[in-house]
């Protein structure tokens, strides 16, 4: 189906219910060391084998009581001690106290922990200053935080700096994990001079692997960086053979516009079944997606900032899905004011570049300047996209806008 306000464009939404369909997760698994399984998607529910904590324990350091002890006193003499790692064992006559420190086990019997800032230590044994005393007052019972069984983490979610050492406090040490998408890469064009020489005239350096490389890496995958290959249907052929072969994704930059996606479209015929579509997007309308005998292709456009949002838009949700990562969402939409215009044609949803900020505890966001396709400083100073549905022409100082914050593959 085409876009109605602007024909043969493919609306973003029909693209990505394109792409999605198709896509089957990886199966393969691995075991790997906790240590070692940060940003890995999980294969399997993660069930706590045990309680945590282990058994009640003091919240503070103090002295362990039984509240109906100080019906009649408010002096208690010390019976014992109970450390961390070290349990009071003894018996616990009436009428006396033990001292206890944080994380250690709450002797039998014992209903509160008065923390030692409310008591004196005297000759006669411990004073007690606090007026009301609550029953399991500093008490964190066994299994406060996790319970025996409980599932801590689906199968499909992607292992955080967060919840790794969540895992570490059940005693689990090694996790299943789903092997990470291989993504293969390169940059296609004559005009391409790698960083560090001289440019030569008509030349510009290569800046989209820097852009790409990151958004596969901080999503979880495997990034192969095959460089920069020339527009040579030999080369370029070559490459595409060898990147299937090592990579579950083939992403190249270049070569999908008009004119050069004749070219490039000759030489993926032989290799597989690729789609050309014209994207009602912006930037980022020509974008190539398709299969390979043995991977999948996304060909993004190259302009720069055109590369990093397909990249970012398009293909993230791919590797998700190909990842088992069930548990990831797109980037959410938030409404913000305009602090100036945005120039805006209907026909294609808009992903400017935006600078939010809250004023007055309202999301405000204005234009980065520049908004050429080309102009890649537009990404660097932005903190959010200014997503402009399609069929919205001009927007003007004070209307309601839809951002979208970086996710953390961006920051
Ligand atoms: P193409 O999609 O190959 O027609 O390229 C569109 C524009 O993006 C042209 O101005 C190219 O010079 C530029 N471009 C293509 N590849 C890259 C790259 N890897 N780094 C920076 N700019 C590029
Ligand atoms: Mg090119």
């Amino acid at each position: 189906m085409a876009c109605c306000d602007a024909p043969g464009l493919m609306p973003i939404e029909e693209a990505m219910e394109k792409m999605l369909s198709r896509i089957k997760p990886i199966q393969s698994t691995l075991q790997l060391p906790l240590a070692e399984a940060l940003g890995y998607v999980l294969a399997e529910d993660i069930l706590s084998p045990i309680f945590v904590p282990p058994f009640d324990n003091s919240a503070m350091d103090g002295y362990a009581i039984r509240i109906a002890d100080l019906q009649s006193t408010k002096t208690l003499p010390v019976a014992g001690k109970s450390f961390a790692g070290q349990p009071f064992t003894d018996q616990w006559p009436q009428g006396t106290c033990v001292r206890i420190m944080t994380g250690a086990k709450i002797p039998q019997g014992c209903d509160a922990v008065i923390m030692q800032e409310n008591t004196q230590v005297t000759d006669s044994g411990v004073l007690f200053q606090q007026e009301t005393i609550k029953p399991q007052e500093n008490i964190r019972p066994t299994g406060d935080d996790i319970k025996q069984g409980d599932i801590v983490l689906p199968k499909g979610a992607r292992l955080s700096p967060r919840d790794i050492p969540m895992i570490a406090s059940l005693g689990v040490s090694h996790v299943n994990v789903v092997r990470k998408p291989k993504v293969a890469f390169f940059s296609t064009g004559d005009e391409l001079k790698p960083l560090g020489q001289a440019l030569e005239e008509g030349q510009i350096y290569d800046s989209n692997r820097y852009g790409i490389k990151p958004l596969i890496e901080n999503f979880g995958c495997e990034p192969i960086d095959l460089g920069i290959i020339p527009d040579c249907p030999e080369t370029l052929k070559q490459t595409f053979e060898k990147a299937q072969s090592l990579a579950d994704v083939v992403v190249t930059s270049g070569g999908v516009s008009v004119g050069e996606a004749d070219y490039t479209k000759d030489i993926l015929e032989q290799l597989g079944e690729i789609g050309f579509w014209k994207l009602a997007i912006k930037p980022g309308k020509p974008f190539a997606f398709g299969e390979l005998e043995n991977a999948w292709f996304c060909g993004l456009p190259g302009n720069p900032v055109s590369a990093v949002l397909t990249m970012y838009v398009l293909v993230q949700p791919m590797l998700a899905k190909l990842a088992g990562h069930t548990e990831w969402t797109a980037p959410e939409s938030i409404p913000a004011i305009t602090k100036a215009g945005f120039k805006k044609a209907p026909g294609r949803t808009d992903y400017q570049r935006g600078i939010y900020s809250i004023e007055n505890g309202q999301f405000v966001v204005e234009s980065t300047g520049n908004q050429s396709s080309g102009a890649f400083r537009s990404m660097s100073l932005a903190n959010c996209f200014v997503v402009l549905e399609r069929e919205r022409g001009r927007v003007e100082a004070g209307e309601t806008v839809q951002i979208q914050l970086f996710n953390s593959t961006l920051y």
